[in-house]
């Protein structure tokens, strides 16, 4: 039945929120490209890459992604960018308490501002670095699990869990209702 299988084909606006430097280039050129370039540049200009992907229940989830040209730096022009966003990625650092300060304040604005069945994923990356860790694991859990969000921590460089976090914001998406 065709008209079924469309059916359970969804897409999506996707962001990237958090501070400069978190990591959140690297999760997307991660997660469409495969690949880690750690002599990666600043973005610069607007850059919009899509991706889909297939669920186990063979579904189709298409991200269009959103990743931000600096633009975390001027707060007052976010909710230009967060507009319309089904699925918002806040990404932190795991070496780095201010990080995790900042994703808290996007976590509060998105939930503001942003619509209203936004899907929220928490993302501590560089789990690689676990050496100089100085957020807890625990921690972080707890505030997503208190603020309904998904939470996972990621390595853009070695693609630990890359794949998963966009799986579990694609289960967590809603479907149309029939
Ligand atoms: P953005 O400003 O949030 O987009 O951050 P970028 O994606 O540009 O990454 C900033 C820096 O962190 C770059 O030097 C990357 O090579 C490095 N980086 C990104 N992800 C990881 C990661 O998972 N592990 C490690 N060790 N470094 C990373
Ligand atoms: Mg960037």
């Amino acid at each position: 039945d065709r008209g079924a299988i469309d059916y359970k084909n969804i897409r999506t606006k996707l962001v990237l929120l958090g501070d400069s430097g978190v990591g959140k280039s690297c999760i997307v050129l991660r997660f469409v490209r495969g690949q880690f370039d750690p002599a990666s540049k600043v973005t610069v200009g607007a850059s919009f890459l899509s991706q889909t992907i297939a669920l186990q229940d063979s579904s189709t989830v298409k991200f269009e992604i959103w990743d931000t040209a600096g633009q975390e730096r001027y707060a007052s022009l976010a909710p230009l960018y967060y507009r319309g966003a089904g699925a918002a990625v806040i990404v932190y650092d795991i070496t780095s308490p201010e990080t995790f300060e900042k994703a808290q304040y996007w976590v509060r604005e998105l939930q503001k501002f942003g619509s209203a069945n936004i899907v929220m994923a928490l993302v501590g990356n560089k789990s690689d670095l676990h050496a100089s860790r100085k957020v807890s694991t625990q921690i972080a859990q707890e505030y997503a699990d208190s603020n309904g969000m998904f939470f996972i921590e990621t390595s853009a460089k070695t693609a630990e869990n890359i794949n998963q976090l966009f799986e579990e914001i694609g289960k967590r998406l809603p479907r149309p209702s029939t």
